[in-house]
C-alpha cells in the first residue's frame, strides 16, 4: 500500500543540491520514496498522513553501539572511571551474558534509537563468554527484525586474554579459529547486500589491544573475500596510543595501515587522537563520532572539523549504553554540535552540517547509497519532528531548533522501510511495557549473580 505524507512544512533532503523544501508531499510506495513534490496525487487506497507543521529528515544512522550494555548501566563499581579500568570492571559482569540477555539488551537499545529518530543502526558485539551458546548476534538479528529497524550487525571478537597480556579476562576471549568460523557462518546466513537491505554483517575485532595482529589480518582477508565491511575502535584514548607504541612500536592509525586495515570498506569508532598525516592514511575509511561516550570516559574530543576538512567520511553514534548511558540519537546530534563548538568556537559546524553527519554521513560511512537522503528511489526511512512543543516557542529557525533546543519529546513519527514504527512517541511493533519488565529482570539477575558469586 502507498502512503502519502501530505503537506510537510519542511523537508530537509540532504540531496546533492542541499535542497530544503517547504510545504511538500512525499509519496511512499512499498519500501521506497516514489516521489517528492507539491500537491502529489495518491494512488487509490493510499494511506494519507497530514504532516502540517512537521519537519521531515532522513532517519538517523547510528554507526557505533554495543546494545548489550543497555543492561549494565549505572553500575556503581565502574562509574566515573576512564576507559581501561572501566572495561576491566565491566568484563566481570559481561562474562555472564546469555543469549536471552543479548535479545533484551538489543530490544532496549533499538526502542530508544527508534523513538529518537534513528532508522538504521549497527551493533558491535565482541563479548562471547566461555561455555555459553555462541549464537548471540543471531539474537540481535531476531530482535531487529521483530522491532523493524534496519540493522548492520558486526561480528566482534577478543582473542588476547589477561594471561597473555591482554585486557579482558580469559573467560570472555575466544580462540581465533572459532572467531573466524563464526564470522563466516554469520555472513553466509544473514548478510544481504541487495538495495534496501534490512540486515548486513561486518567483521569487527574489538580493538588493537584485545586481539592479535594475526587475527586482524585474517579478519581483513575474510571480509574482503566475502565483500563485507570492517570495523573496530581506534585512537580512542591516550592509554591505547601508549599501548600500541609500547607493544607494536606504532601509533594506532599507523598500525591499522600496516595491517591493510584502511580504505573505503573500513570504519572506525572514535578516532580522537589522530594527526593530519594519519587522516590521509585512513584512505577513505569512515569515522563514527561518539560525543557522549568520549565525554563520560574523558577520552578526548574528536577533531570533527579537521576530519571533514580532510575529506574523511564522518558520522555520529551513541556508542555502548554503559558509556553514554542512553541510546538517544537525537541527543547525540545535539552533543556533537556542542562539543564541536567547544573545540572550534565560531568556526564550528552549523546545525545543517551536524544533521547531515547524522543522516547522509552515516549512510556514507556504511557505504550505503539507498538511505540517508530524501529523494525518489531512496529507502522510505523518514523521521518527522514536531516543533510545536512549548519548549520550541520563540525559536526562529527549525534546523537550529532541532539541534540546539534541549527537548527529547519531538519525534512525532519514525518510518523504516515504508512502515510507521513509532507514532507519537510510542513503538507500534512491540509491547514496550512487557519488554521493559523482562529486560530489567534479566539485567538485575545478571548483575546480582556477579555481585554474589563473582
Ligand atoms: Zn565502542
Amino acid at each position: 500500500m502507498a502512503t502519502l505524507l501530505k503537506n510537510i512544512s519542511t523537508v530537509v533532503t540532504f540531496n546533492n543540491h542541499d535542497e530544503i523544501l517547504s510545504n511538500t508531499d512525499i509519496l511512499l510506495e512499498e519500501n521506497q520514496i516514489s516521489s517528492i513534490g507539491k500537491n502529489l496525487k495518491a494512488p487509490t487506497g493510499s494511506k494519507i498522513i497530514d504532516c502540517t507543521n512537521l519537519i521531515a529528515l532522513p532517519g538517523f544512522v547510528n554507526t557505533h553501539h554495543h546494545l548489550y550494555q543497555t543492561l549494565f548501566r549505572g553500575i556503581q563499581e565502574v562509574q566515573e572511571k576512564p576507559l581501561f579500568p572501566w572495561l576491566i570492571g565491566l568484563y566481570e559482569f559481561w562474562k555472564h551474558l546469555t543469549p536471552e540477555a543479548i535479545y533484551y539488551g538489543a530490544m532496549v537499545g533499538f526502542s530508544e534509537l527508534l523513538r529518537t529518530g534513528c532508522t538504521t543502526t549497527m551493533d558491535h558485539h565482541y563479548v562471547f563468554p566461555e561455555g555459553k551458546p555462541g549464537t548471540l548476534i543471531d539474537e540481535q538479528i531476531k530482535a531487529a527484525s521483530e522491532i523493524g529497524i534496519r540493522f548492520h550487525a558486526t561480528r566482534g571478537s577478543m582473542s588476547l586474554g589477561k594471561s597473555v597480556g591482554g585486557l579482558p579476562p580469559d573467560s570472555v576471549v575466544q580462540k581465533e579459529e572459532v572467531i573466524l568460523e563464526d564470522s563466516e557462518r554469520l555472513i553466509n546466513t544473514y548478510h544481504d547486500n541487495r538495495r534496501f537491505s534490512m540486515q548486513k554483517i561486518a567483521l569487527a575485532p574489538c580493538s588493537p589491544f584485545s586481539v592479535t595482529k594475526e587475527l586482524m589480518t585474517e579478519t581483513r582477508k575474510l571480509a574482503r573475500k566475502k565483500e563485507v565491511m570492517l570495523h573496530t575502535h581506534l585512537a580512542e584514548t591516550l592509554d591505547e596510543e601508549k599501548f600500541c607504541l609500547e607493544k607494536f612500536g606504532r601509533r594506532p592509525v599507523e598500525l591499522m595501515a600496516d595491517l591493510g586495515w584502511t580504505g573505503p570498506d573500513v570504519w572506525f569508532a572514535h578516532v580522537i587522537h589522530i594527526n593530519k598525516e594519519e587522516m590521509k592514511m585512513l584512505d577513505g575509511a569512515g569515522v563514527a563520532h561518539c560525543p557522549s561516550s568520549n565525554m563520560k570516559l574523558s577520552s578526548g574530543i574528536c577533531p570533527t572539523s579537521e576530519l571533514l576538512d580532510a575529506g574523511v567520511k564522518l558520522s555520529i553514534a551513541v556508542d555502548g549504553s554503559a558509556s553514554n548511558d542512553g541510546s538517544n540519537m537525537w541527543e547525540e546530534v545535539r552533543r556533537a554540535y556542542l562539543l564541536n563548538h567547544l573545540k572550534y568556537g565560531s568556526n564550528g559546524l552549523n546545525a545543517y552540517q551536524v544533521l547531515r553527519m547524522a543522516t547522509r554521513g552515516g549512510a556514507e560511512v556504511l557505504n550505503r547509497n539507498d538511505i540517508g537522503i530524501l529523494q525518489e528511489g531512496m529507502a522510505a526511512d523518514i523521521v518527522l519532528f514536531d516543533l510545536n512543543d512549548i519548549a520550541y516557542a520563540g525559536s526562529h529557525d527549525p534546523l537550529v531548533s532541532l539541534v540546539t533546543c534541549g527537548n527529547t519529546s519531538l519525534v512525532k513519527m519514525t518510518l523504516v522501510n515504508g512502515k510507521v514504527v513509532v507514532k507519537d512517541g510510542e513503538l507500534l511493533t512491540i509491547d514496550t511495557d512487557k519488554m521493559r519488565e523482562k529486560a530489567h529482570k534479566t539485567a538485575t539477575g545478571l548483575v546480582e549473580y556477579q555481585r554474589q558469586h563473582g
